[in-house]
């Protein structure tokens, strides 16, 4: 199963509703449909509605992020995996580099992926370098240090997806070269494998991609799906790149 997956970021009010239709439509009839999961995130003040239209559909509709507390808190703000959940989310992204730009620590986002994984959430743990790292060839220590101050062993790795998005790649219009994200990718599992008992969860790419460069990205077999920012935005970017991902 391959997931495509459409972070929107801040953007969308209750009629951009009709995005997700067109999507859903072109899912509806598409004869590979069975061989891959679409999941939208929205932000929060949308989340229980299109839960609730999208319901009985193929799409799933998850958050961006969620708070590491459990339940109830007295923190302004906060939102947390029992209250997305209960208003229909199956997923939730945590430590995409937005957050952990804004503070998130490893500790904070353990507690997050615990929490979330308790109320039944499929958690997208979000992982990447940024530009100075990559050019000190320190890439693989940075995702082994992500990957292992924050997933363990006795996390269900079925309900865990690893997004690899480089920081330098988000919203930039750069994709790593094929043989350095290949190699990354495998890196990524091998390190999943260590922690999982010699098994690894799903690995998407995110950063940059659109209908263009998903021709090089869709000859990685061992990529098995994406975090899409921009492109999710616009139904049509988002649906020819699934089109030309099975192309
Ligand atoms: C993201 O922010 O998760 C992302 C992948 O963005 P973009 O596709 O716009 O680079």
């Amino acid at each position: 199963m391959k997931y495509f997956i459409g972070n929107w970021k801040m953007f969308g009010v209750p009629k951009s509703i009709n995005i997700l239709k067109s999507i859903n439509s072109f899912n509806l009839f598409d004869k590979n449909r069975n061989k891959y999961q679409i999941v939208i995130t929205p932000p929060y003040t949308l989340i229980h509605f299109f839960a609730k239209y999208f319901k009985k559909k193929l799409i799933k509709i998850g958050s961006q992020n969620c708070f590491y507390k459990e339940k109830y808190s007295s923190n302004t703000s906060a939102i947390s995996p029992y209250m997305i959940k209960k208003v229909g989310a199956k997923f939730t992204l945590v430590g995409h580099s937005d957050n952990r730009a804004e503070g998130d620590t490893d500790k904070m986002l353990k507690e997050k992926v615990k929490h979330a994984l308790k109320h039944n959430l499929k958690v997208v743990f979000c992982i990447g370098e940024n530009k100075k790292q990559k050019k000190n060839n320190s890439t693989n220590r940075v995702l082994k240090n992500q990957l292992i101050k924050v997933l363990e062993k006795k996390f269900n790795k079925n309900n865990i997806i690893i997004a690899y998005e480089p920081i330098w790649s988000i919203g930039t219009g750069k994709i790593p070269n094929e043989q350095d994200l290949s190699n990354t990718v495998f890196f990524i599992k091998k390190i999943l494998k260590q922690i999982f008992n010699n098994k690894s969860p799903a690995v998407l790419y995110g950063g940059s991609v659109d209908e263009n460069n998903i021709q090089m990205l869709k000859q990685l077999r061992e990529i098995d799906g994406f975090l899409i920012g921009g492109a999710s935005k616009s139904p049509k970017k988002f649906i020819d790149i699934i089109k030309n991902y099975y192309k």
